[in-house]
């Protein structure tokens, strides 16, 4: 089975978050249960530095008439077989590949998605004639144009399928409707039955409307994003579509988040021997200037600083871990406010709160293998990585049931220690005084201490690899190709 794969980002070549985790580990993921994956992205600087043996397959001229070229080649660091566009004025800039350093999404951003779709979809038309992808499987609103152009590309000789999956509903890439003049789709594709929503044209909606089968990222979320409250206004057509939508929960790359191997941590340590996550939590409270205090349960946030996130709770309910002794420490980019309340607790409590501002991949590795609690509380969380690398890294969930979240983290209520099913706190209600109940009950378990052993050793054994996701996905693409 050939499957192309469409994206914006790829770990550890670029990444602003779980979609980049997923595109790196899928590839390899898929290649395990039998299918070939080629993937198609835009060419961004760090990504074309890492194509070798390249070719040029096509140069083309995009549909606003502006010429580029399509690469293919060779991802050395990920050993996948690559097309990149080649157009340096679209993607040659600075920092964060959707917005300036004032965090404006570029004016040009329908134009450089637009073409990682166009692209795509000319590839599952014959563009390159060694290699015919059997499905396209296309990512988030930047990809989500694909199956739309895929859709009136005609003179195909093969049906070719198309998924499409949704990693975060709230993203949704909308554009002017004078910015679908240059997309170079018919006009009837401008309507309810089509890429419009709302008199704007979304590459989102592109991808929710056109694709053979919609897939996101956990089971619940699937379900989340047919209702008012979690549809972003998209549910009336989600639930449209609801026979041909799936949730399959993502997954965790083992080569890259597993404490026994990580390059990244202070002490290398696994659920049999716990005793280098100790050497990494106090290598890590003196580093940063934190009370060196083996007992001081340790809370840490591995975050993009958004509302999304429900970090808001945990500057309210912070007192309720500073006062039992507790300690946090915060790595995370985004929002000024949200930054500059973390850095004024940080301040104000130098020996028990760390926070630093910015995007650090080894650093959030030091965070997870030397916390004793990880924190997500997310209002929304389509799957949540952070939980699970939690789980591996012997650092315990406490997250709001929700999304993803939800399907991953069972709280530690009396029957499900008694089960042995337990591995994190959950908490319902999306408000302060349920977080800190939830945080009263991770200080409760923490004092005993035989039984959070037991329940950190159970996450930490839990099978997170992407086998299972791997084999969902190729039971689809081989249904859809039937
Ligand atoms: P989202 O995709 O909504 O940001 P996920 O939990 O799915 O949330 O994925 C977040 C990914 O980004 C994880 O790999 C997490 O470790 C990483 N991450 C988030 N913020 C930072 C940061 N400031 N520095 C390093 N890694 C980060």
């Amino acid at each position: 089975m050939n499957v192309l794969q469409v994206s914006a980002e790829i770990f550890p070549l670029l990444k602003t978050g779980g979609l980049a985790d997923v595109a790196g580990a899928l590839p390899g993921a898929l290649q395990s249960v039998d299918c070939q994956v080629r993937v198609v992205l835009p060419g961004f600087p760090a990504i074309l530095a890492d194509l070798t043996d390249v070719h040029v397959l096509a140069e083309l001229s995009a549909p606003w008439g502006e010429p580029l070229r399509v690469l293919y080649g060779r991802l050395k660091t990920l050993g996948v077989n690559a097309y990149l566009i080649d157009l340096p004025h679209l993607y040659h800039r600075p920092g964060s590949p959707y917005e300036d350093a004032w965090r404006h999404p570029y004016a040009d951003n329908h134009r450089r998605f637009a073409l990682l779709g166009w692209v795509a979809a000319l590839l599952a038309h014959g563009l390159d004639g060694h290699w015919q992808p059997q499905v396209v499987h296309s990512h988030d609103w930047h990809a989500g144009l694909t199956p739309a152009y895929m859709a009136f590309m005609h003179h195909q000789s093969m049906r070719v399928a198309t998924v499409f999956t949704v990693h975060n509903l709230a993203y949704q890439g909308v554009f002017s409707p004078a910015s679908f003049y240059e997309l170079g789709l018919p006009h009837s594709a401008f309507g309810v039955n089509g890429v419009e929503f709302y008199g704007q044209v979304s590459f989102m909606k592109a991808g929710l409307y056109y694709a053979d089968h919609i897939t996101t990222v956990s089971p619940t979320y699937a379900r989340e994003i047919q209702t008012p409250a979690q549809g972003c206004g998209f549910d009336g057509l989600l639930r449209t579509r609801a026979s041909a939508l799936s949730g399959i929960l993502n997954a965790v790359d083992d080569a890259v988040w597993n404490p026994a191997t990580d390059p990244h941590v202070t002490d290398r340590f696994d659920a049999d021997n716990t005793a280098g996550k100790a050497r990494c939590k106090a290598a890590l409270q003196a580093d940063l200037g934190l009370s060196v205090q083996a007992d001081a349960p340790l809370f840490g946030v591995v975050s993009r600083l958004t509302d999304q996130k429900g970090l808001h709770l945990v500057l309210r309910a912070l007192d309720a871990i500073l006062s039992r002794g507790g300690q946090l420490v915060l790595l995370g980019t985004g929002e000024a406010h949200l930054e500059a309340l973390f850095k004024a607790r940080a301040a104000q409590y130098p020996h028990a709160v760390s926070v630093r501002i910015g995007y650090d991949e080894a650093y959030a590795h030091r965070i997870f293998s030397a916390t004793d609690v990880t924190l997500v509380p997310s209002q929304f969380e389509p799957c949540g990585l952070t939980q699970m690398y939690g789980l591996k890294y012997g650092s315990l969930p406490l997250v709001h049931r929700v999304g993803g979240l939800a399907d991953t983290v069972v709280d530690c209520s009396l029957e499900n220690l008694a089960d042995g099913r337990a591995n994190g706190f959950v908490f319902d209600d999306f408000s302060q005084q349920a977080l800190e109940r939830a945080i009263a009950r991770a200080f409760a378990l923490y004092a005993r201490k035989s039984e959070w052993d037991a329940v950190r050793a159970h996450g930490m054994r839990q099978d997170l690899g992407w086998q299972g996701a791997a084999r969902q996905y190729a039971a689809l693409y081989q249904h859809l190709c039937a």
